[in-house]
């Protein structure tokens, strides 16, 4: 088989690496250089855990872990540091008893705790009067950047092709394949998959896809002290609801805590040249975070901005393109799918080698959306 992997960001890095390992032809196309920091999957942590409010997440999630694994072994490299996370609310909030019934189902271990016992283990943070907070051991952030770059590396190395600076202006179905055009060539392929992230809606704009980018800024505050507290063997990732503030320990590549909120931003367009940083955005968050954070110096060290591509459910895409047996579409990570995008890209290249959707994958199809 002759697969074109259209974006090598998150997902596409996956789906490449996959079809190049398995033996058959992987060309990948990416509009600038993998690692870049114009679409979704750069920086230097994304949060993983298996602590989804709903169990189809937390199922999904069983499977991405094992493939973080092999991508950690077989890149001889650290990817994932495993610190724990906690979810934390007030007691009885619905999102936190839906994550621990998600949790139960699933037959993960899981501990409860009050403010006092989490104060206990996490000093550097409070989770706040009347909160109590679920603790799960296998959460942890991944080194988001060089998760990519370690994909294409891998892929690469596997036989792949990639075009770097490449960005493909149009694809077609015709004659039994799919003709994929950059400026500079129109090549044919058995199956297309397509990664493109904040920018599918213009590459596949006759689709019409259910989607929306917005910009989202995440914040580096300063510790001012203790700041052994604020390593990963002190700190969990945490997520506080119903506030959908979340953040990290120190990542040990940028000084201070990054954390960021998952709900304020502002639709965008990802041509766009600049990123421009929300000024409220930052100056409410930073209150925010002073009511958890004791230690902290009030000082904003750094401020990323980064793209969402939303879904109106917030669930993944991964199906066919209407009326296509060779098109896959993988997108809509709706700003919580860095962790399963080697499941998204694995379960795009077997949809592609198989011309087979997997049945498990049926809540990520388009269809929910007619
Ligand atoms: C601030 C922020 C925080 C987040 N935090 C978390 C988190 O803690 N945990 C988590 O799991 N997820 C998190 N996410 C979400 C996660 O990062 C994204 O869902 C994920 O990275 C999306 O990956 P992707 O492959 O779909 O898109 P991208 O990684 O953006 O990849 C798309 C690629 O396609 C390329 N491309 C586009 N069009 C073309 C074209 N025509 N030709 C060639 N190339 C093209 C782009 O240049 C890009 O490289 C966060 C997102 C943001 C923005």
């Amino acid at each position: 088989m002759k697969v074109a992997v259209i974006g090598i960001g998150g997902s596409g890095s996956a789906a490449l690496r996959f079809p190049a390992k398995a033996g058959h032809e992987a060309v990948g196309f990416e509009q600038f250089r993998p690692g870049h920091d114009r679409g979704s999957s750069h920086g230097h942590s994304r949060m993983i855990r298996k602590t989804y409010p709903d169990p189809f997440h937390t199922r999904m999630m069983a499977g991405a872990y094992e493939l973080w694994d092999d991508l950690e072994r077989e890149a001889e490299e650290s990817l994932f540091v495993r610190c724990g996370g906690i979810t934390f609310g007030p007691a009885g909030d619905p999102k936190l008893e839906a994550t621990r019934r998600s949790l139960e189902e699933a037959g993960l271990p899981y501990e409860r705790l009050s403010r006092e016992e989490s104060a206990t283990r996490f000093p550097a943070i409070d989770i706040g009067l009347g909160s109590e907070a679920i603790y799960q051991a296998e959460s942890g952030f991944l080194r988001a950047t060089r998760c990519v770059l370690a994909q294409a590396r891998l892929a690469t190395a596997q036989g792949a092709r990639l075009h770097e600076e490449s960005p493909v202006l149009h694809l077609e179905e015709q004659g039994g394949a799919v003709l994929v055009s950059t400026a500079s060539q129109t090549e044919r392929f058995d199956a297309v998959i397509v990664t493109a992230g904040p920018w599918m809606g213009k590459l596949l704009a006759p689709l019409k896809l259910p989607l929306r980018t917005a910009l989202r800024q995440v914040i580096y505050a300063g510790v001012t002290r203790n700041e052994e507290l604020f390593q990963p063997d002190k700190l969990p990732v945490w997520i506080e609801e119903p506030s959908e503030y979340y953040g990290f320990p120190a990542d040990g590549e940028m000084a201070g805590i990054k954390f960021a909120s998952h709900d304020a931003g502002m639709d965008f367009d990802p041509d766009r040249k600049d990123r421009p940083v929300m000024a409220g955005h930052v100056e409410r968050a930073m209150q925010h975070i002073a009511t958890r954070f004791s230690d902290l110096s009030g000082e904003v060290i750094a401020s990323q901005s980064c793209l969402y591509t939303i879904t109106p459910d917030e669930h993944f895409i991964l199906d066919r393109a209407p009326g296509s047996k060779r098109i896959i579409i993988c997108s809509g990570c709706s700003g919580h799918g860095f962790k399963f995008t080697i499941l998204l890209g694995k379960l795009a290249a077997d949809m592609a080698a198989s011309g087979r959707h997997d049945e498990s994958t049926l809540p990520w199809s388009l269809s929910r959306f007619d």
